[in-house]
C-alpha cells in the first residue's frame, strides 16, 4: 500500500481511481482525537461536522476504542443463522434505554429507513386492514433519509433523484412543518404512516415550529397511522436532549415522564449509535408493530453482528455517563447567541437556527453562489472545518464533547472568518 505523506498526492488518488459521487473540501485527514482533526501535514483543526454527527462521542474515544479491540479479539461475525452471546444484552440494553419494546439492528442509517418502511407497510396491511399493495406513507418535502433507490424516490433534491428512475410509487410528500396539510394527507384511508425527521439536517438545519412533532403524533393517532422519527442525525444527544422527539429535556434517560415527550411509533437510529466506529442502525418499536416481522421476512448478514452490538453499548453508556445531551444544551444556547450577535453586526450572515449543537448559519447570497463554500476554505485555514450544505447554508455541528472555552474560541474564528469575507 502506498503511503500518503502530503495532502495534494492523496486527493491525486482518490480523483484518479475513486468514483466522484463526492465533493470534499480539499483537506486530508490522518488523525482524531475528540473534538479535533490533524491533516496529513499536521495542521489541527476543530470538527465542526462530526461526521455527520456520527461521532457525537468525540474521535476515536477511549472506551468505545477498547470495547472495539476486546470485542474485535473475542467474535465478529455469526451471522443471524445462529444466536451470538452480545445481541441479546445490547437489545435489552437499548431498548430500555429509548423506552421500547423491540429494536430491529441493521448497519447503515439508510437500511434503518428503508427497514421502518418494510415494517410500516406490513403493519398496514395485517393489521390497519390497507388492502394490498395499496398502502401510501408520508414523508416531509425536502426530507433527506439516505440513497437507496427507494429512499431517493420520494426525495425532492433533483441531484439525488435524476436518472435513478423508475422510482418506487407509494409515497405522499405534503410541506414541512405544516400539520395542516398532514390532516388533508391523512384523509386517504391507505395511509399508513407519517415519515419525518424532527429537524431537517439536510435540508439546512430546518427547525420546525415548537409543538410540530407532537402535534404530527396526534393527527396520525386519530387516523390510525404510524409517527415514523428518523432520528439518524438529530438522536443521541445531538440536539441538548437524548432525542429530539423528548423536547425540552435534557434527561439522560428515555423521556416518557416528560411532558414535552412525544414517543413516535417507530424509531429508525444510525450514526452516533456507535461513537463513528461502525456501523450500526437500529429501528425500535413497539411489540404490536415489530411483531408483524416474521423469520426470513427482513435481515442483513451484518446486522446485530456481536463487534457493532458491543460498540453500540460502550457508546450509548458514553452519552449518558459524560452527560453529553446536557452539555450539548448548554454550549449551544452559548453558540446560538453568539452567532446571534455576529449575524446582527455582518450582512453576509443572514441568520442562525438550531437546537443543542445541530446549528446552521445561512449567508447572505444565492444558492447557487460560492460564498458559503468560500467562507468554509477561509474557516478551515483557520483551522475549523465546517462543510456547506445546499449552497448558502453551513452547519456547525461539532462532537459533543467539547468545553465551553473551546465552543468561544470557536465562535471567535467564525466571526473572524465572517468579518474578512463582510469586507470584501
Ligand atoms: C445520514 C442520514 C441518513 C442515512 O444514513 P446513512 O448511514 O448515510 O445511510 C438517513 N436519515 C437522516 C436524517 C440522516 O441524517
Amino acid at each position: 500500500m502506498q503511503t500518503i505523506t502530503s495532502s495534494s498526492k492523496a486527493i491525486e488518488l482518490e480523483d484518479k481511481y475513486g468514483a466522484h459521487n463526492y465533493h470534499p473540501l480539499p483537506v486530508v485527514l490522518a488523525k482524531g482525537e475528540g473534538v479535533f482533526l490533524w491533516d496529513v501535514e499536521g495542521k489541527k483543526y476543530y470538527d465542526f461536522l462530526s461526521a455527520y454527527s456520527a461521532v457525537n462521542q468525540g474521535h476515536c474515544h477511549p472506551r468505545i476504542k477498547n470495547t472495539l479491540i476486546e470485542q474485535a479479539g473475542i467474535l465478529t461475525l455469526t451471522s443471524r443463522a445462529f444466536h451470538n452471546d452480545v445481541l441479546g444484552p445490547f437489545e435489552k440494553y437499548i431498548t430500555e434505554y429509548f423506552g421500547f419494546d423491540k429494536v430491529l439492528p441493521m448497519n447503515t442509517g439508510a437500511e434503518g429507513v428503508e427497514t421502518a418502511i418494510k415494517i410500516a407497510r406490513k403493519w398496514g396491511y395485517e393489521k390497519k386492514g390497507v388492502e394490498e399493495n395499496m398502502a401510501k406513507i408520508i414523508v416531509a418535502e425536502n426530507n433527506f433519509h439516505g440513497r437507496t433507490t427507494t429512499i431517493i424516490s420520494f426525495s425532492n433534491d433533483e441531484n439525488a433523484r435524476k436518472n435513478f428512475g423508475p422510482y418506487t410509487g407509494g409515497f405522499l410528500k405534503i410541506p414541512y412543518d405544516n400539520v395542516e396539510a398532514l390532516e388533508n394527507a391523512l384523509q386517504d384511508p391507505n395511509v399508513v404512516a407519517f415519515l419525518v425527521e424532527p429537524i431537517q439536517g439536510e435540508a439546512g438545519v430546518y427547525t420546525p415550529s415548537e409543538n410540530y412533532i407532537k402535534k404530527a403524533k396526534e393527527v396520525c393517532s386519530e387516523k390510525n397511522v404510524l409517527l415514523i422519527a428518523d432520528e439518524i442525525q438529530t438522536g443521541i444527544a445531538r440536539t441538548g436532549s437524548l432525542l429530539a422527539v423528548c423536547g425540552n429535556c435534557s434527561c439522560q434517560g428515555h423521556c416518557e415522564q416528560q411532558a414535552s415527550y412525544t414517543k413516535p411509533d417507530m424509531l429508525i437510529l444510525g450514526k452516533a449509535i456507535s461513537g463513528g466506529f461502525y456501523p450500526v442502525s437500529a429501528v425500535l418499536a413497539d411489540n404490536e408493530i415489530m411483531n408483524v416481522i416474521k423469520p426470513g421476512q427482513h435481515g442483513s448478514t451484518f446486522g446485530g453482528n456481536p463487534l457493532g452490538a458491543k460498540v453500540a453499548m460502550t457508546a450509548l453508556e458514553v452519552v449518558k455517563d459524560e452527560n453529553l445531551a446536557k452539555n450539548a444544551r448548554e454550549l449551544g444556547e452559548i453558540f446560538r447567541e453568539r452567532m446571534g450577535k455576529m449575524v446582527e453586526r455582518y450582512a453576509i450572515a443572514k441568520l442562525v437556527r438550531g437546537k443543542g449543537l445541530l446549528n446552521a448559519v445561512v449567508i447572505n447570497d444565492t444558492e447557487e453562489s460560492t460564498t458559503a463554500w468560500d467562507i468554509c476554505i477561509r474557516l478551515a485555514e483557520n483551522g475549523l472545518l465546517a462543510k456547506p450544505t445546499h449552497g448558502n447554508i453551513i452547519r456547525f455541528a461539532p462532537p459533543l464533547v467539547m468545553t465551553e472555552d473551546q465552543i468561544h474560541e470557536c465562535c471567535d474564528i467564525i466571526e473572524h472568518v465572517i468579518a474578512e469575507f463582510d469586507n470584501k
